[in-house]
């Protein structure tokens, strides 16, 4: 018995009326970076189904390095496998969906900032650049980011956007945009 277990159980619920998806792009052609949050969760807030949109998560749902680096790479996949299928207006859009009551948001304070470098080893420059205290703010910093990155292929697009945790709605901030 592991806490995995009852989920197990659940995948079998699931397996037994299973169709695989063959791999494409996909079907919405949406990728969306977000926060790890369990309550954040896009399959269900969207209404996502299998093969439907890519989701990249960290805490926060920050665009870092290793986020622009995956967008980097998929978006050549996609290049290389679908080309030939990827619609006129681009390969795929970046939704970065950022959220209110993030537990990021407590690393604004120095203290307890300095306590997390000190219990983790993380760099406080790390974990600093993860909070999100104001999404409306940093969503924005973050489509900036990603749409300056040398590393952004010009057939994607970036949007920006706030999911409230309170009402369950998700905010466009920022309308998708190519680099
Ligand atoms: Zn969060």
């Amino acid at each position: 018995m592991t806490k995995m277990t009852p989920l197990i159980e659940r995948n079998e619920q699931f397996a037994r009326t299973y169709t695989p998806v063959p791999l494409g792009p996909p079907a919405t052609q949406v990728l969306i970076v977000t926060c790890l949050d369990h309550r954040v969760d896009p399959a269900i807030i969207l209404g996502l189904r299998l093969g439907d949109a890519v989701v990249v998560r960290n805490a926060g749902g920050r665009v870092t390095e290793a986020v622009i680096d995956d967008i980097a790479y998929l978006a050549f996949l996609a290049g290389q496998l679908f080309g030939g299928q990827v619609a006129a207006d681009g390969l795929f859009e970046v939704a970065v969906v950022h959220h209110t009551q993030c537990g990021t948001g407590f690393l604004a304070d120095p203290g307890f900032l300095r306590q997390a470098a000190e219990a983790t080893g993380l760099p406080e420059a790390v974990l600093e650049a993860s909070a999100v205290v104001d999404p409306h703010t940093t969503v924005k910093a973050d489509v900036e980011r990603l749409l300056t990155s040398p590393l952004l292929s010009p057939k994607v697009s970036v949007s920006g956007h706030v999911y409230d945790i309170d009402t369950g709605r998700v905010t466009t901030i920022l309308d998708a945009r190519h680099p």
